[in-house]
């Protein structure tokens, strides 16, 4: 039910391959209190160092926790919005994402928002504000999310709800897929063949 698009474990995450994040913190996170409070969270590091993996197996503890959990990327989060708004199912699609006790909403900032997204976008915020947990994952750091967004008065009332009660992981680290690739001697040798 919660749509995770694969199978990932907190015991599957190798957090040597990344000296920046607390095993810790994420051992806490897994209690999900977080959720039960209502907080957001928001992972927000480059391509590659893990985003994703640790989004799905947090969201698998909040659920073992009892609570209900959606996962969706922005991407198709946003277009539903859009669809629904054209179509006059707007008040349907904000049900559907309002409605679980943590949203998950994977990559952020990788495509830029169209122009009504921002305002859908806000609408949904302000639904579970206060309901429900928000765990964001994204590319860019939170002080360009007005370029993300395309409008910075949108970006600024988003974040003013996002980041009242929310806790922030910032990854800084190389991506493990290139890592793997480095290790193998692909990455590099392609490299050097296209110097
Ligand atoms: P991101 O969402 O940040 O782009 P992903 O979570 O999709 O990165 O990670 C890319 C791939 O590498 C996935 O298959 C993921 O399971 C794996 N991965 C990334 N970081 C780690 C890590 N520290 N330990 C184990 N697997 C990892
Ligand atoms: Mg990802």
């Amino acid at each position: 039910m919660a749509k995770f698009p694969c199978e990932r474990t907190l015991d599957q995450f190798e957090f040597n391959a990344q000296p920046a994040l607390d095993p810790k913190q994420f051992r806490e996170l897994a209690l999900a209190r977080w959720v039960a409070n209502g907080d957001a969270l928001l992972m927000l590091a480059p391509p590659g160092v893990g985003k994703t993996h640790l989004a799905i197996a947090l969201g698998r503890e909040v659920i073992r926790c009892g609570y209900s959990t959606l996962f969706s990327t922005a991407a198709s989060l946003l277009t539903r919005h859009s669809v629904g708004h054209k179509k006059g199912r707007l008040e349907e699609e904000l049900a559907y994402f309002s409605k679980p006790k943590l949203l998950i909403i994977d990559e952020l900032g990788y495509l830029p928002f169209e122009p009504d997204a921002a305002h859908l976008f806000f609408q949904l915020i302000c639904r579970r504000y206060e309901k429900g947990s928000v765990m964001i994952t994204g590319n860019r750091p939170i002080g360009e999310w007005n370029v993300v967004f395309g409008d910075s008065v949108m970006a600024t009332a988003i974040l003013d709800r996002l980041l009242h009660h929310s806790h922030v992981v910032a990854i800084k680290g190389e991506s493990y897929r290139l890592r793997e690739k480095k290790r193998a001697g692909i990455f590099q040798s392609k490299m050097k063949r296209e110097n």
